[in-house]
C-alpha cells in the first residue's frame, strides 16, 4: 500500500522528541505526519520518572538558589567523563527554561503548580534542578500533555506501523519510508525520533519498543553513528528474582536526593570512600561500584533504605516507585528496596548536529537515538527529557529552513526486506553477560559471535522487524566497545582499567560495502560532530 501523503515531514516515533518536533513542523506550517509502531504514548518518555534537569528562575524552599546554566554545563561535561561537546552542552543546557516554558504552555504541570517549582537533586546534580510531575510520574505527564497537542492541533497519526527503511529516489535523494507489510510514505525529509535499544540487553528499564530499530534505519541509510559503546546502566532497578527477564521497573535516583542509602545484603554502606557525591555520584560511578559490591558479597542485588521517608511520603512523592514495590510484596517504609544495575539509556547514536542534521541531507534525528554530544560517555541524570524537547523544536526549525533549498525527491525506490536475523534470547545474554558493566576482548569476541550467527529471513512480522535491528545493533555497539580500548564512562574495559588521553575522542561506526559497522576511517576528535 502506498500512502502518496506527500508530506514534508514523517517523524519516527511519539515520545517526547517526536513530538515536540511535530508540534513545532505543524507551527512553521509543515506538512507532517507522525509515525509509531505501537501505541502514541509507548514509548521510554511515558515510564521517565526522575524529572526534567533545567536551570529556572525563582527559589526558595528545597530549592538551591546558587544554581546557574554555568554550574549544571560543569556537571554535565563533569558526567560525561572527557567525550562532551560542550557547544552542545551549552546550547542545550540554556534552552531549556524555554523548552519548559513552552512545555508547561502545551498542557504539562509540573509538581509545586502555578508558583516555583518543586525541584530535587539526582546523580552528579550539584543542585536541586530537576523538575518532576506526579511526584515520580514525569514521563507520563509530559507524553499526556504532548499527545493531547498533537491531537489537538490535529497531527496526522499512523500508529501500529512499524518503519524498516528509509527510502532514496534514484539520484540518491531521502524520499520517504518503509513500513512493515510493504506500505511506503513520501516524504520530503524524514526525522529519527525512535528511542533507545535497552533491549539489546536480557534486563532493562525500557520500554518494550526500545530495540535500536532508529539506530539501524540510519545505518542502513547511510549516517554516521558514534559513542555507541556508552549504553548506560541505571544502578537501581528493581531486583524481581533470579529468573527476572526483559522491563524491570525502575527506582527512581530520587530517592537518594531525598536521602535513600545504598548498602550491599551485609548491611555495609556501598558508596562510602568510592565518590565526593556518594550515592548522588555519576550514575556509571555507582553503577559500577554497586557491580563490585554485589560480586564481592556474591548477591545479585543490593538494598536501597528509604524507610526514613516513611510510608506518606513514600506513597505521594514516588506513587511508581511505591506501587511497583508494593506489586511484589515489598513495603518500602519497611524493608530496603533490593536494587540492582539494568541496561538504561543509549548515550550515543546517529550524530547530528544542533539542528538535528545527521551525514545524510533529508533524515535527521532527536531524541535518544541521536548523538548530539550532550551526553559524551555518560549522560547526567534527567538531561535527556531536556534534549527531547529542546533538540525536537531545534530539529523542526532546521527541517523548516533547508526544505527551502532541498530538491524535491522523486518516487522512491523498493527495498530489500531478507535481512539477517540472530536470535534475540541469544543476543541479550551474550551482551548482558559480556557487554555491561566490566567488558573485555575475549567476552566481546564471544557477544560478537552470538550476535553474528544469523539467518537472513524476510522481515514478516513486527518482531522480525525488531530482531533485525538489533542484530544490526548489537554488532555496531559491539564494533565501539571493541575498538575503544580504554575504560570511561559507561564503558569498563576489565582488560584496559585505565582512562587514556589517547581515546578522549568520539568513535565514529558506519556500514562497510558489506553491511558490517566498522569505525569509520575519520574517527570523530572530542566532542565535535
Ligand atoms: C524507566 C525510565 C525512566 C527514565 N527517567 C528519566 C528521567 O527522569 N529524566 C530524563 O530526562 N530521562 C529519563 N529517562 C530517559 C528518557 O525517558 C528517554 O531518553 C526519552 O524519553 C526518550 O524519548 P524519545 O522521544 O527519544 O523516545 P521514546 O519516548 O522512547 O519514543 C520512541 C518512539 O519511537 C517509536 N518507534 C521506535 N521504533 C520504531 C519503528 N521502527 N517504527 C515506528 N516507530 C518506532 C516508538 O513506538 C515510540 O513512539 C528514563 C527512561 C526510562 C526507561
Amino acid at each position: 500500500m502506498t500512502w502518496d501523503v506527500t508530506a514534508d515531514l514523517v517523524v519516527v516515533g511519539t515520545g517526547v522528541a517526536g513530538l515536540t518536533a511535530a508540534l513545532r513542523a505543524t507551527e512553521l506550517g509543515l506538512r507532517v505526519v507522525a509515525v509509531t509502531k505501537t501505541t502514541i504514548e509507548d514509548g521510554n518518555t511515558r515510564r521517565a520518572q526522575g524529572g526534567v534537569a533545567v536551570v529556572l528562575p525563582g527559589a526558595s524552599g528545597i530549592t538551591d538558589i546558587s544554581d546557574s546554566v554555568e554550574a549544571h554545563v560543569a556537571d554535565t561535561v563533569a558526567a560525561g567523563a572527557g567525550l562532551c561537546d560542550e557547544n552542545a552542552v551549552w546550547a542545550i543546557v540554556a534552552a531549556g527554561p524555554a523548552a519548559v516554558t513552552t512545555l508547561r504552555a502545551r498542557g504539562a504541570g509540573f509538581d509545586g503548580g502555578a508558583g516555583e517549582l518543586h525541584r530535587t537533586r539526582e546523580g552528579g546534580h550539584r543542585a536541586f534542578r530537576v523538575i518532576h510531575a506526579g511526584g515520580d510520574a514525569t514521563g507520563a505527564e509530559i507524553e499526556r500533555a504532548l499527545a493531547g497537542a498533537a491531537r489537538g492541533a490535529g497531527l496526522p497519526l499512523l500508529e501500529g506501523q512499524p518503519v524498516t527503511d528509509v527510502l532514496f529516489d534514484d539520484a540518491g535523494r531521502v524520499a520517504g519510508l518503509a513500513l512493515l507489510g510493504g506500505g511506503v510514505l513520501r516524504a520530503r525529509a524524514v526525522l529519527l525520533a525512535t528511542g533507545g535499544l535497552g533491549h539489546l540487553y536480557a534486563v532493562s528499564t525500557n520500554a518494550e519498543v526500545a530495540t535500536g530499530d532508529g539506530l539501524a534505519l540510519a545505518l542502513r541509510a547511510g549516517a554516521v553513528t558514534a559513542d555507541l559503546e556508552f549504553v548506560q546502566f541505571h544502578p537501581t532497578a528493581l531486583y524481581a528474582g533470579h529468573a527476572s527477564r526483559g522491563r524491570q521497573p525502575l527506582v527512581t535516583e530520587a530517592l537518594r536526593g531525598e536521602g535513600a542509602v545504598l548498602l550491599d545484603i551485609t548491611g555495609a554502606p556501598v558508596m562510602t570512600g568510592v565518590h565526593p557525591l556518594g550515592g548522588l555520584a555519576p550514575r556509571d560511578v555507582v553503577a559500577a561500584a554497586i557491580t563490585r559490591r554485589m560480586a564481592a558479597t556474591a548477591a545479585e542485588h543490593v538494598l536501597l533504605d528509604a524507610m526514613h521517608l516513611g510510608d506518606a511520603l513514600l506513597r505521594r512523592r514516588f506513587p511508581t516507585v511505591y506501587a511497583a514495590c508494593m506489586a511484589l510484596g515489598l513495603d518500602p517504609a519497611c524493608a530496603p528496596i533490593p536494587v540492582a544495575p539494568a541496561a538504561h539509556y543509549q548515550c550515543g547514536g546517529v550524530v547530528t548536529d544542533l539542528s538535528g542534521r545527521t551525514t545524510v541531507p533529508g533524515l535527521y534525528a532527536a531524541g535518544e537515538v541521536a548523538r548530539t554530544g550532550l551526553h559524551g560517555a555518560n549522560r547526567l541524570a534527567s538531561n535527556s527529557l531536556l534534549e527531547g524537547l529542546v533538540m525536537g523544536a531545534r530539529t523542526a526549525e532546521a527541517v523548516a529552513a533547508d526544505l527551502m533549498s532541498l530538491p524535491r525527491p522523486g518516487p522512491p525506490l523498493p527495498c530489500c526486506l531478507v535481512r539477517p536475523i540472530a536470535d534475540r534470547d541469544a543476543v541479550q545474554q551474550a551482551m548482558s553477560a559480556h557487554v555491561g558493566i566490566g567488558r573485555d576482548a575475549a567476552g566481546l569476541t564471544t557477544a560478537l559471535a552470538a550476535a553474528g550467527a544469523t539467518s537472513p529471513r524476510p522481515l514478516r512480522t513486527a518482531r522480525d522487524a525488531e530482531d533485525a535491528a538489533l542484530t544490526l545493533a548489537a554488532a555496531a555497539v559491539l564494533a565501539a566497545a571493541t575498538a575503544r580500548t580504554e575504560s570511561r564512562g559507561c564503558h569498563l574495559r576489565t582488560d584496559h582499567p585505565r582512562t587514556a588521553a589517547r581515546w578522549r575522542r568520539s568513535i565514529a561506526i558506519v556500514l562497510d560495502d558489506a553491511g558490517v559497522p566498522v569505525p569509520a576511517a575519520s574517527a570523530l576528535v572530542g566532542g565535535a560532530a
